[in-house]
């Protein structure tokens, strides 16, 4: 694989470099937050040794520069998503605060009561709530597209539930409870072909392989830079220009405003419409580190040792006696979420631990998907661009261990 080698790429990251009791830090835990590269860190500690003041509204020179780093950042994410216009890149909290966003500004004004949201079985929590709650709070209907025994998406379910009351399709890139890929290009054709609009959570696929959200050709797209090796407290909330155009201010406050009188309230232009207030300014800073540290090593060649890396796992798994795959699909990234006869998730996650692995258990913000299986929770270990074959090696080793005490 050109220019993409695991082992200095593990340098790269100084937290993988330890023991945890006592032993080497095996860490498959990245779908629910990615580890740091040293350029990150650097970028976060420069900006604040050289850079930091407001940005927007300062006529120094530090403001200037604090300004020309946040709003580079913008343009970072722009391309790297290769988006449009750096108009259509909003800068959030995370995915969650995208979702809400959407939910509660272009949701408030386009859905009201009878009309329906259409999400899938498979969703976060953050893909679920924000609409359960626009629902209770218009008399909006959540429909909801079922996925099948392997958690692929029951595709031939897909155009009855596309009807012409539905407002807005609502679908995770990648599951983080199974790792399914959805067909989301796919899936936003046929919703246009209904004049449907579409959301993205992209929170769990920025990380593992390109994303063009002009070739999938949806409406919005979510993210979170913790995920893909940035800070927390930062997202993405991508949105197409006439769209965010059209949709009312989500918070209000500084910088949002083009005048203010006691009377009446002008608001900005997008993308500042929706950043209400002081942004996360090092945040943005340590994200657009991030995604230039990805670009350097290749979104290609990331995704290129994911799928290798999860092919290897999955058949390591798969000697292991007793364990079931939660989460079959043919398409799948960066997720291996399983049950281990019938031991408790969390009694595996506890034994593993005290062999310096991490991984996840529990029902990873997907309670909906985890009925679909009939399990409370799975173990789940998650892999991102600095994992290897011996960290596989080790978690099946550690579930051998797991087998033993529980003989
Ligand atoms: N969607 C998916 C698919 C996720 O995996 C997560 C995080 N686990 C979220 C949304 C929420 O992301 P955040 O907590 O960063 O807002």
């Amino acid at each position: 694989m050109s220019g993409f080698d695991v082992n200095q790429v593990r340098k790269d990251f100084p937290i993988l470099d330890q023991e945890v009791r006592g032993r080497p830090l095996v860490y498959l835990d990245s779908a629910a937050t990615a580890q740091k590269p040293q350029a990150v860190i650097d970028a976060l500690v420069r900006f604040y040794q050289h850079d930091n003041a407001n940005v927007h509204r300062g006529v120094h020179v530090l403001s200037e520069r604090a300004t020309e780093a946040y709003e580079g950042a913008r343009e970072t994410v722009r391309r790297f998503i290769n988006a449009r216009d750096v108009k259509e890149v909003v800068f959030v909290r995370g995915t969650t605060e995208a979702i809400n966003l959407v939910a509660q500004t272009y949701g408030r004004k386009h859905i009201g009561a009878g009309d329906e949201v259409l999400i899938t079985q498979m969703e976060h929590h953050a893909n679920i709530v924000p609409w359960r709650m626009l629902c209770e709070q218009t008399g909006a209907v959540l429909k909801v597209i079922p996925v099948d025994d392997r958690g692929e998406l029951v595709l031939d379910a897909v155009d009855a539930l596309l009807t012409e009351r539905t407002r807005i399709l609502a679908v995770t890139h990648v599951s983080n409870a199974l790792g399914t890929v959805a067909p989301v290009k796919e899936l936003t054709r046929r919703a246009h072909a209904k004049g449907i609009p579409v959301l993205v959570d992209g929170a769990q696929a920025v990380t593992h392989f390109p994303v063009d959200v002009q070739d999938l050709g949806c409406d919005f797209y979510a993210f979170s830079g913790h995920k893909m090796f940035g800070p927390t407290g930062i997202g993405v909330l991508y949105g197409r220009k006439e769209r965010l155009d059209a949709m009312p201010p989500y918070q209000g406050g500084g910088d949002m405003i083009l005048s203010v009188t006691m009377e009446k309230v002008t608001y900005n232009r997008v993308p500042y419409r929706f950043e209400a207030g002081t942004p996360n300014l090092e945040g943005a800073v340590g994200l657009a580190a991030a995604i230039r540290y990805l670009e350097a090593l290749g979104m290609e060649n990331v995704a290129a040792h994911d799928r290798e890396l999860l092919a290897y796992a999955t058949q390591a798994l798969e000697s292991v006696p007793g364990l079931r795959m939660v989460g079959t699909a043919r398409e799948k990234s960066g997720v291996l979420s399983f049950m281990l006869a019938d031991i408790h998730p969390h009694d595996v996650g506890t034994i593993l631990d005290r062999e310096g692995i991490c991984i996840r258990t529990g029902h990873h913000c997907a309670q909906p998907v985890m009925q679909h299986f009939k399990v409370p929770a799975t173990s789940r270990a998650s892999l991102a661009l600095y994992n290897t074959r011996e960290d596989v090696d080790a978690l099946v080793r550690g579930l051998h261990k797991v087998l033993e005490v529980f003989q």
